[in-house]
């Protein structure tokens, strides 16, 4: 009999721990993988879709497409978690494991933040980014205002990426001299670990005449005055805010138990949780890295062997080493990349590019994920 490994979200890291436990064990396990939608879409096709460069078609990844022997995708909501029998209930049933992987992501909070809901659009989601393409399209210009409310949030250079598209457009369409675009983030530079990539993004925003507005987050929107409220007490007006929500691990998570401080405790090296065979990965778990796909992916592969290990009772020095390597779109086609490592030490990264070049590699980077997770041919951007 096979083992079975039970992946629960079929996000950016159970995809990965799906196709690398398969590669890894072939016949030798079972895997089924749960998760309430019915496909897959990164987080920065929401960006392409958001800016006119993809189609939400385009960019949806359907998991009835994952046609490889020894895995089962199930579409049904996880309701509760019995980390000790490694028991999962679902709206399909309930199923049990050999071992067990949390791959749920970080859910966001919008009524955390007043006002965000009526007047504000947070560009997070994928209904929330796919529906401000129509909104830009229809923006006639003004008070531009892009805010994240509090640490921890998904892929820190996507608020600063997003200002810079917003410049963009705005420039094509002619009504930039007549708008102004503030970003406000909760650091004291766009990209933390990384001082190069913080220096051209901040000479990049100055250059456009973004204003930078460090250290603070948005705590409330005021529906009568238009006005963003900052965390130094300072507010800031807007004709169209576009915001980054608040972050929580996904509720059947936190109500199962299974959090500590708001997220599930792992050990960084081994991914493994307090519970014998029981991992999580990516977004909802402490890991001690950014949440971002490209760590998301790397966890998984990392927990995906040790799994395979255990199941063939061998050993292996599959070990999380913190590093990850992230896009950054500076506009006009360029793309900039930063290699971060988290565990050796300070947190550090250098910024190569951006160029048009480097866009090509992130073209690859999906495309590659694409065919490695559903077996077919794509590119993130059409021609
Ligand atoms: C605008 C934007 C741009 C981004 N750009 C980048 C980028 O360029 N590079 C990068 O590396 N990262 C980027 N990210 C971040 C990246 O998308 C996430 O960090 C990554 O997807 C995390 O992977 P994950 O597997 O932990 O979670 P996810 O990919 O979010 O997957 C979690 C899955 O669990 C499912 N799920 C949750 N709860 C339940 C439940 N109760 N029952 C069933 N299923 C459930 C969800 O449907 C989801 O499919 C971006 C994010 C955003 C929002």
């Amino acid at each position: 009999m096979p083992a079975h490994v039970v992946v629960l979200g079929a996000g950016f890291g159970g995809l990965e721990v799906t196709s690398t436990l398969v590669d890894e064990l072939g016949s030798d396990v079972a895997v089924t993988l749960i998760d309430r939608t019915d496909g897959f879409v990164f987080g920065f096709s929401k960006l392409d879709v958001m800016f006119g460069k993809a189609t939400p078609e385009h960019v949806f990844h359907r998991y009835d497409d994952i046609v490889r022997a020894g895995v089962s995708f199930v579409q049904a909501d996880v309701t509760e978690i019995d980390a000790v029998a490694r028991r999962v209930s679902t709206t399909s049933g309930q199923i049990e494991a050999d071992y067990l992987v949390l791959a749920l992501g970080a859910d966001y909070d919008v009524s955390r933040t007043h006002g965000l809901a009526e007047v504000g659009h947070e560009f997070y989601s994928e209904a929330g980014a796919f529906a401000l393409h129509d909104e830009l399209a229809a923006f006639r210009g003004g008070d531009v205002v892009i805010g994240v409310t509090a640490g921890p949030f998904k892929c820190p250079p996507a608020p600063s990426e997003t200002a810079l598209l917003v410049d963009e457009l705005l420039r094509e369409r002619g009504i930039r001299d007549d708008s102004t675009i503030s970003l406000v983030m909760p650091f004291p530079r766009p990209i933390p670990p990384s001082p190069d990539a913080s220096a051209a993004l901040l000479e990049t925003f100055a250059e456009r005449g973004i204003a930078w507005y460090p250290e603070t987050g948005v705590r409330a929107l005021d529906p009568q005055l238009r006005r963003a409220r900052l965390g130094d007490g300072s507010t800031l007006p807007f004709d169209l805010y576009l915001g980054v929500p608040v972050h929580r691990a996904p509720s059947v998570l936190v109500e199962s138990g299974l959090t500590v401080e708001g997220w599930v405790p792992v050990d960084s090296a081994t991914l493994e949780t307090p519970w014998p065979g029981v991992f999580a990965i990516g977004d909802c778990a402490a890991v001690g890295t950014p949440r971002a796909g490209v760590f998301a992916e790397r966890q998984g592969a990392t927990a995906a062997r040790r799994i395979a290990a255990r199941i063939r009772q061998g050993i292996t020095d599959a070990s999380y080493d913190g590093r990850g390597t992230c896009y950054i779109e500076f506009g006009g086609g360029e793309v900039g990349i930063v290699e971060v490592s988290f565990f050796d030490g300070r947190p550090s990264g250098s910024l190569e590019g951006p160029s048009l070049a480097l866009a090509a590699d992130k073209r690859e980077f999906g495309a590659s994920r694409i065919k490695r997770w559903f077996g077919r041919d794509w590119t993130p951007l059409p021609s």
